[in-house]
């Protein structure tokens, strides 16, 4: 399912331009256009889900494929052995500014131990 409204479900269908980085059936990853590190990857289902909020056990198994497309990604940008982040902003406490299922692959610099 995709929603016409939602800036991810148009960047994976590509009616948004974006630099995408990786595509396949299931999963676009592009570049974040307010890079907040060096390496700043957004990763997404091309199926339309809300956040983790909406995730399922059926649905579970794509977040373990993006995991690996991350792993892959990290690799391809040269943050493998450096270190690198993929989270996922879930709610307002969180952040959240777009209400489509995304990981945020973070890397090039230091980042330190800081979550929140
Ligand atoms: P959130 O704050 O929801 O976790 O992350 C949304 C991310 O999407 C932000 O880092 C923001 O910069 C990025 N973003 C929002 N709109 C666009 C867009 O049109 N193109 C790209 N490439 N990134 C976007
Ligand atoms: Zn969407």
């Amino acid at each position: 399912m995709t929603d016409p409204n939602c800036i991810f479900c148009r960047i994976a269908a590509g009616t948004i331009p974006a630099t995408i980085v990786h595509q396949d059936e299931e999963i676009v990853a592009f570049r974040d256009i307010a890079p907040q590190a060096p390496v700043h990857l957004v990763l997404v289902p091309r199926a339309h889900l809300a956040g983790l909020n909406d995730l399922t056990p059926e649905v579970a198994p794509l977040v373990g494929r993006i995991a690996l497309a991350a792993r892959s990604l990290a690799a391809a940008e040269g943050c493998a052995v450096s270190g690198w982040r993929l989270l996922s902003n879930c709610g307002p406490d969180a952040g959240q500014t777009v209400h489509h299922l995304h990981f945020h692959l973070l890397g090039g610099r230091p980042m330190g131990g800081r979550l929140a």
